[in-house]
């Protein structure tokens, strides 16, 4: 079959890292998912990203530190307090010490993610970082993924250890959410300011979203000078008026990160890694989770043997390392770090 000539233009422009406009990145969502047109953006965007980080994985560990039923009420969000079964939880010292060295037993988890609800006590915060920065290996990232913040309070965390921040404008903010869109964006650019290196969430992506939608909170984020977009899935949570809408299919979400990879190919990230890929984070990232012991339903923990396969499996064969050295991720490291 062949392919719709404009999209085929918009597709080659994005490969040649020329700016494409809102509307352009609309056209190209409107299309299937495993349609031709997709399957070439998945192509070009994962040659795109394997190219800009050049070769190299990299694996964060996100640690949920302060949880509990949270007085923001997002609709789709399982801390909701209108419905969570959640129970107030901080992280005691010796676990989140016992977790980093778990983590860090071979010293090849590149970040470390701090998470808590978004009623967050900053001091406990900047605890938890004192903790990780005292246990984890030198160079280790610190992560934050926290409430909205004021300038003075980005400023504070920075000068606790923390290096990176993610921070989602959700779609559907002040509807869905109790929150304003424009004091998350403003968050961002706080964070920004603060020297953070941001990476901004688009999120959570459900099956009814409208290519109209995603195209609009993607350009929200594009210029506000973050180093990196985090596009992911709605996770369904019973009790939700979402749960009923169901997951997003899987080759949609590639097919999305993909043209949204393409879309931004020109974008300067104001901080920038040899190593660290597009602007949209791509497969070379791998993400593990800790923590929730405040749920019951919890899911299982993901440990870091399953992130070093999976990068292994989609073919990485090196592992940035927190001192910014790199590891062969071969079939002996696998085996040595018991990962098979
Ligand atoms: S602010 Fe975060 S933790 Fe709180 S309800 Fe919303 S999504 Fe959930």
């Amino acid at each position: 079959m062949a392919l719709d000539k404009k999209a085929a233009e918009l597709l080659s422009r994005g490969w040649y890292k020329e700016r494409l406009e809102e509307g352009e990145c609309e056209y190209l969502l409107s299309f299937r998912d495993r349609s031709p047109v997709a399957n070439l953006a998945v192509a070009l965007a994962d040659r795109l990203n394997r190219r800009a980080c050049t070769g190299i994985s990299q694996i964060c560990a996100a640690i949920a530190v302060a949880t509990g039923p949270c007085p923001c009420d997002c609709g789709f969000c399982r801390y909701g307090e209108s419905r969570t079964k959640a129970k107030f939880y901080d992280v005691p010292d010796a676990q989140l010490s016992r977790w980093i060295q778990e983590i860090e037993a071979f010293a090849d988890v590149r970040q470390i993610m701090l998470m808590t609800t978004g009623d967050a006590d900053l001091n406990g915060l900047t605890h938890c970082i004192g903790l990780v920065k005292d246990a984890a290996p030198a160079g280790t990232q610190i992560i934050l993924d926290t409430r909205d913040l004021q300038p003075e309070e980005c400023r504070e965390l920075k000068k606790a250890g923390a290096t990176g921040a993610r921070h989602a404008r959700r779609i559907g903010e002040g509807q869905d959410t109790r929150l304003k869109a424009t004091d998350r964006l403003q968050t961002i650019d706080n964070l920004v300011c603060a020297g953070f290196a941001v990476t901004a969430g688009i999120e959570p992506l459900g099956p009814e979203h409208t290519p109209a939608e995603i195209s609009q909170a993607f350009y929200e984020i594009l210029d506000r000078r973050c180093c990196h977009a985090d596009v992911t899935a709605r996770v369904p949570v019973v009790g939700t008026k979402f749960n009923a809408q169901g997951e997003l299919n899987p080759a949609r979400l590639t097919q999305i990160k993909a043209i949204l990879t393409l879309a931004s190919s020109w974008y300067n990230q104001p901080i920038r890694e040899a190593f660290s890929g597009t602007f949209v984070t791509g497969t070379n990232m791998a993400t593990v989770w800790y923590g929730d012991e405040g749920i019951a339903d919890a899911p299982k923990q993901n440990m870091t043997e399953n992130a070093r396969r999976r990068l292994f499996n989609a073919g990485y064969d090196r592992l940035l390392r927190p001192d910014g050295n790199v590891t062969e991720l071969d079939l002996g490291y696998l085996k040595r770090t018991g990962s098979v």
